[in-house]
């Protein structure tokens, strides 16, 4: 169909149509959609879209393929690399036909790290060059790459349109409408240079023609190879430090803090698994970032795509631990740990800083580990703080004063043990469990709870007010008291001799 402009080098599909769109002058999208694509229903997707078999039947006077069209004119190539053959192949297809979100959860961008741009981006200093080129501007796929913000070629901050990429009618597709004046002054961007190597190698990722995806054990192989072949490897093993300190010696921190990228230290870290066996895919920033430092700048995608599938497995590598293994690293963890289990006992020393250091010491120096754990073994003393105790245990003692005062001239109650106490009180249980936590209930106890001997006085004092002002014969007052000669106390038959 002749309404359809050919596409423009590295424009994005969603663009060729907005353009189509807006040159036959239909408002409404879905009607374009049909009058165009011969279907009402094409959803926009910047970066992956689908349905790429329509628009290519298309283009009949210049034919291109679907799948010329995902490597030339979306952002496939920036992940087919990086993804499984299988996976890839799955994608082409999904591009081709229809396919509901599942390329970008295959490609593996729904769940990646990356800060994807949230707005479609452009330069305006691009823009008019296009217009003077072209007669109208359009969509790179350059300018929507997460981790560039700026054009590099004009060194001028990227402007987004007002719209998110997602909130657009799902039909519709946007025109590039310069939105500023092109006085705006150049870009005062910060990492400037770390957007500018990236934007080399994403360029050519760009470029790259279609080709099979290396396996997850081609890039164990490489990365094995290569950063023994560059003095990273000790033996079998690589040195997780070494490639550390390169990787932050060629790109500053404050940078991957802002792309997500650090910290690089924890055995998770995305450092830590991409110099292991791979058992999942990495984004091309990670890739980038490692692949710069290792041959410090001097390498190119293109190569290194090439070199990938043709590694060979290196000697004794099924078994790879990157771990930093040297004398002093070993000694400076153990007496870390050592100070730790010290200090807190084994189970607490993970929690106050040392959970790392254990981990480390669990996997390389298992033996040593468990044999010192054993020294050094405590049991946890857990501290509940839901129950404010001390207010608990002023109300428990005042309303136990309550009870005493009035219980006090009731000559017939029971003995007032510290238990008869106790289980007046509302939460009894609780009082009677928890009396170490309870100061001032455990002195109260203690000083008005009945004795046994304070019980018989006062069962003798009540029969004797029964006979008052007379006498009972001892026998009597014993008996009416619930009494006998073998179970009086000592002071409480001193009390009946000094009153009878
Ligand atoms: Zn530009």
């Amino acid at each position: 169909m002749l309404n359809i402009p050919y596409p423009l080098p590295d424009e994005l599909v969603c663009s060729v149509i907005a353009r189509a769109q807006r040159r036959l002058g239909i408002h409404s999208p879905k009607f374009a959609n049909g009058y165009l694509l011969r279907n009402r229903n094409f959803i926009v997707t910047p970066d992956l879209p689908s349905q790429l078999g329509l628009f290519s039947n298309q283009l009949e006077y210049q034919p291109i393929t679907p799948t010329d069209l995902a490597y030339r004119h979306t952002l496939l190539p920036l992940y087919a690399p990086f993804i499984e053959e299988e996976r890839r192949q799955k994608c082409l297809m999904w591009m081709e036909r229809k396919c509901d979100g599942n390329v970008h959860f295959t490609v593996g961008c729904a769940a990646s790290r990356l800060n994807k741009p949230e707005f479609l981006r452009y330069c305006p200093f691009c823009a008019k060059e296009q217009i003077d080129e072209h007669g109208e501007a359009y969509w790179l796929r350059i300018h929507q790459i997460p981790s560039i913000h700026v054009c590099i070629k004009h060194q001028s901050p990227l402007c987004s349109v007002n719209k998110r990429v997602q909130k657009i009618h799902r039909h519709a597709f946007q025109t590039l409408k310069i939105q500023k004046e092109l006085s705006i002054s150049k870009a005062n961007c910060v990492h400037i240079e770390e957007q500018t190597r990236i934007e080399r190698h994403v360029s050519e990722l760009l470029i790259l023609a279609p080709a099979t995806s290396p396996s997850f054990n081609q890039w164990t192989n490489f990365y094995q190879s290569v950063l023994h072949e560059k003095g990273y490897g000790k033996g079998q093993y690589v040195c997780f430090d070494k490639v550390m300190e390169q990787v932050v010696s060629r790109w500053p921190i404050n940078w991957l803090k802002k792309e997500c990228l650090w910290p690089l230290n924890k055995q998770s870290s995305w450092l830590h698994s991409i110099i292991r066996k791979h058992r999942k895919s990495f984004s091309f920033l990670e890739h980038m970032v490692l692949l710069d430092a290792v041959y410090e700048g001097t390498w190119s995608m293109d190569s290194i795509l090439k070199q990938v599938p043709s590694t060979e497995e290196i000697s004794n590598s099924t078994h790879i631990y990157m771990s930093p293994l040297d004398d002093s690293v070993v000694h400076i963890n153990k007496s870390k740990w050592l100070n730790l289990v010290k200090r807190y006992g084994t189970k607490l020393a993970r929690s106050n800083g040392g959970g790392a250091i254990y981990t480390w010491l669990y996997r390389y120096h298992n033996k040593w580990l468990l044999k010192t754990n054993s020294h050094y073994q405590r049991p946890i003393q857990y501290e509940n703080n839901r129950v404010d105790w001390r207010a608990r245990d002023w109300h428990v003692v005042r309303a136990m004063y309550r009870i005493l005062y009035d219980s006090e001239a009731d000559l017939d109650s029971p003995r007032r043990s510290a238990l008869w106490f106790i289980h007046q009180l509302e939460h009894s249980a609780t009082v009677e469990k928890k009396l170490a936590k309870l100061p001032l209930t455990a002195t109260f106890l203690e000083r008005y709870a009945e004795d046994t001997t304070e019980y018989q006085i006062r069962r003798l004092t009540r029969t004797l007010s029964r006979y008052s002002p007379n006498k009972p014969p001892a026998w009597r007052l014993l008996r009416e008291s619930g009494l006998s000669d073998e179970r009086i106390t000592a002071q409480a038959r001193e009390f009946i001799e000094c009153i009878l």
